[in-house]
């Protein structure tokens, strides 16, 4: 269906597996249906993002919410006294045993906002400590656009710096804490969740407490993730040997059905005017209240003893699989119930696709989708480090369900270490009967702008395990190509020929919702002069066909154009489709190359002249002169095919425009015929019989031509992508010439390595080869799009004379199609 709800994150989890919807859930399980509407388990070690401290609907919590709303309790009494808060906020007291004023709020962010707001005015600082990595919510300061001064000028308009050092790093802390003239306190979480869960050090925040003290600035733990028993104390600060002045608690508080947060900030440091300051329409309600009240009743200390000793063995438990498959678990860290499964990065030796994902930042993804896909086990990637699995079970977790969670981790890591990237990726491919989940087209549906963009901002190079070096004196050529069709999936990595032809289509269907373009290896080109020019082939992991039928196709070249930049590129040739789809750059024109020094290309230029070279070497190996005969372009009206017409007619006795039949088709064509005597647009197809040379320049909308409308001898150069011309007419007419569309053979003969690429070595496609020759004369254009003309065509052949790049022609005269690149 149609979403309207987060198409962003929709595209996302369609593209990986995990588009699945639960319908209920209890303790430690979800549950959902498969395709035959048969209900599934699943094992949930995600819990709400560590929120399911008690497991999913708790039956006490379920029977206290019910019970509220039965009583008819007031739930929403703002500006009044509010028992529920007040009696909360005495049990955080109690519970964190010091002396300690809370303030409520409805979300972690919203707890820590209020956190450094209060520290703003009690200290007046400008500058918050902090530390990398850290995660602390996701709101942006809408105190800024609130009107009433009164509510804004007493945090300093909201403004404030933030001085980040490294975790555990107590010579960096002491030296922010030295150089900051006002630091507003010190923010930290014990154990870094989001980060990857990365635990501090008790010596770091032993001495941090000191520089705070020695500072007289507030201490404050973001404990939102940490605290509440899910790391086997109540706080893990105090574990740690700290007690802060400020304490953030969320997540855990409300069970899993209130949605509930809090600050508790120490009674010496409290401003009581910040009540007045701060408010917040939801927070304080008897409902949300209630639950955290009962939720702090049921993690006594015996539950809190029952994780921490659950969450001990099943680390224990994660460290032997470490240390069996230590290539893929590179680290397994965290304390009680808060655990975090680190992947070990790939490299090339995994195989391409491993290695892609890695490189993506989706390792950890696929991984959860196939846990959920074959396994029926959930977990999630820490929301900074893609590398990290979560790992949070409830307390109530049994030793049955950690021992089937383990042995399911130990199939990802059996199937990694194997290279089994089929095993690891068919759910992605098949209907598995285990869980139902959507279809990628429907999520393409809903986000057809742009491609999901992921946690990693570094592109992925085909089998190479550095990125690419600075430019260094030899000029850069990047080609944009993409794959043909989905059996070129397995020229990257030839695993997947393991799936069926549907199963590739339907693969490269879900990745193409994830496509980012991959650098292939550089290639020194030859020139005849001694020159060189650097080739960086970029691969858009994409077919043909979803190019010209996705709009985020655009959205795609542009990425690979804006990568070309980045990797020093002079010169960008748009291979295939991704000319075609920015209407011959002309989309990527006003934005991507603005104030570029870059000189971009389709190729058109080289490919005429090629063109032209093949017609008039086959003419004269079978003895024929072009003033006694006709010549057919077809296609006329664009952009090759008039530049074509344009700089061939001529030589010939007369030339037949043909045309589209599109829109404007005919006005194009009537724009060429007049500066070409001799030339006359033709509507018939009837008429091509007439032409013993026939150009074929259309970009595949043009009614199919059969034997029955060409000269039994024709020759004929076909340079449309897709053809123009059906391949079964070779059979139908021996003596017909099919010259190849624009291929070139290079003076080098190099070979590009690129997987799959259908020449033969020292052989390549005309738009490629115009780049190459642009790059090997930084002098000819200037920067910016390279126009297609006949006076461009001239000088590309000129240039391709000198550097020694010749037409290819077939050794026989009846050369079987080439595809045009
Ligand atoms: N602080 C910490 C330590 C967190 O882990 C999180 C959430 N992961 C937050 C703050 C933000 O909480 P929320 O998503 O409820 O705003």
């Amino acid at each position: 269906m149609f979403t309207r709800h987060k198409p962003g994150l929709h595209h996302l989890l369609a593209a990986i597996g995990l588009d699945v919807s639960f319908e209920r859930a209890d303790g430690s399980y979800l549950y959902c249906f498969n395709e035959d509407g048969r209900e599934i388990e699943v094992l949930d070690f995600v819990t709400g993002y560590g929120t399911l401290l008690l497991g999913h609907n708790h039956l006490e919590l379920v029977a206290t919410a019910t019970r509220f709303f039965a009583a008819g309790k007031v739930n929403h009494a703002q500006g009044s006294i509010r028992h529920g808060a007040r009696a909360l906020a005495n049990e955080l007291n109690r519970r964190v045993g010091g002396d300690y004023f809370t303030v409520l709020a409805n979300s972690g962010t919203e707890a820590v906002e209020a956190a450094i707001k209060h520290a703003l005015l009690e200290t007046g600082g400008r500058k918050l400590l902090t530390l990398h990595g850290g995660f602390h919510g996701k709101t942006l300061g809408a105190l800024h656009a609130t009107a009433n001064d009164r509510f804004r000028k007493p945090f300093g308009q909201g403004n404030f710096e933030v001085v980040r050092v490294e975790p555990n790093d107590i010579g960096q802390l002491e030296d922010a804490f030295a150089s900051v003239d006002k630091p507003i306190g010190f923010l930290f979480e014990p154990i870094q969740g989001e980060a990857g869960v990365r635990p501090l050090t008790t010596t770091f925040l032993q001495s941090a407490a000191e520089l705070c003290e020695q500072r007289q600035v507030p201490m404050i733990a973001d404990e939102c993730q940490t605290g509440l028993g899910r790391t086997g104390d109540f706080l893990r600060s105090h574990a740690l040997g700290v007690r802060p002045d400020y304490i953030i608690l969320s997540k855990a508080l409300g069970g899993g059905i209130a949605k509930i947060s809090a600050l508790l900030v120490n009674r010496q440091r409290y401003r009581a005017d910040f009540d007045l300051l701060h408010s917040s329409t939801f927070a304080d309600d008897e409902f949300s209240c209630t639950i955290a009240m009962r939720v702090l009743e049921l993690l006594d200390a015996r539950a809190i003893e029952l994780g921490c000793r659950s969450g001990e063995a099943l680390k224990e438990q994660l460290e032997q699989l470490q240390q069996k498959y230590p290539a893929v678990i590179a680290d397994v860290r965290g304390a009680g119930l808060m655990l975090g499964v680190e992947l070990a990065t790939c490299d090339s030796s995994l195989g391409f696709l491993l290695k892609h994902f890695a490189d993506r930042g989706l390792l950890g993804a696929i991984v959860s989708g196939y846990l959920l896909n074959e396994h029926q086990v959930r977990v999630s990637t820490t929301l900074s480090d893609p590398f990290t699995l979560r790992v949070q079970p409830s307390v109530f977790v049994t030793a049955e369900q950690c021992g089937r969670f383990v042995a399911s981790l130990e199939s990802v890591c059996e199937k990694i270490d194997r290279r089994d990237v089929v095993g690891l990726t068919r759910f992605l491919v098949t209907k598995n009967g285990r869980v139902h989940r959507g279809s990628s087209a429907t999520a393409m549906a809903s986000v057809s702008f742009t491609s999901v963009s992921t946690a990693s901002d570094h592109p992925t190079y085909f089998f190479r395990d550095h990125p690419m070096t600075p430019r260094t004196g030899t000029r850069r050529v990047g080609w944009i190509f993409h794959l043909v069709d989905e059996s070129d999936l397995a020229h990257l990595d030839p695993a997947l020929n393991a799936f069926s032809r549907k199963q590739k289509s339907d693969f490269c269907q879900r990745l193409s919702l994830l496509s980012e373009p991959i650098v292939m290896d550089a290639v020194n080109v030859q020139s005849m002069t001694g020159l060189s020019v650097s080739l960086v082939p970029i691969l858009l992991p994409v077919t043909s066909r979803w190019m010209l039928s996705n709009k985020a196709a655009v959205h795609l070249v542009k990425k690979a154009i804006k990568l070309a930049e980045r990797l020093g590129c002079d010169v960008i040739s748009l291979g295939q489709f991704s000319s075609i789809v920015t209407r011959r750059c002309s989309e990527t024109r006003a934005s991507e190359l603005r104030n570029s020094p870059i000189q971009i290309t389709a190729g058109s230029n080289y490919t005429v002249v090629l063109a032209r070279q093949a017609i008039d070497q086959a003419l004269k190996m079978q003895g024929l002169t072009a003033d006694t005969l006709t010549l057919a372009v077809i296609g006329g009206g664009g952009e090759i095919g008039r530049t074509c017409a344009t700089v061939m007619a001529n030589d010939f006795r007369a030339c037949l425009l043909f045309g589209s039949g599109r829109v404007g088709s005919l006005t194009r064509l009537a724009s060429v015929a007049e500066g070409l005597p001799g030339a006359s647009i033709a509507t018939d197809l009837q008429d091509l019989r007439d032409a013993r040379v026939v150009v074929c320049a259309t970009n595949g909308t043009f009614p199919s031509i059969g034997a029955e409308h060409l000269h039994p001898q024709a020759i004929v150069c076909d340079l449309s992508v897709p053809a123009t011309l059906r391949s079964e007419i070779v059979q139908h007419l021996p003596q017909l010439t099919m010259l190849p569309g624009a291929i070139v053979d290079l003076p080098g003969h190099e070979c590009f390595g690129i997987p799959g690429f259908p020449l033969s070595p020292g052989m390549t496609y005309g738009c490629m080869a115009e780049g190459l020759l642009l790059g090997l004369e930084p002098a000819l254009h200037a920067a910016g799009m390279i126009e297609t003309s006949p006076e461009q065509a001239e000088r590309m052949a000129r240039i391709a004379a000198t550097h020694g790049f010749k037409v290819s022609m077939p050794s026989s005269s009846c050369a079987t199609l080439g595809t045009v690149a």
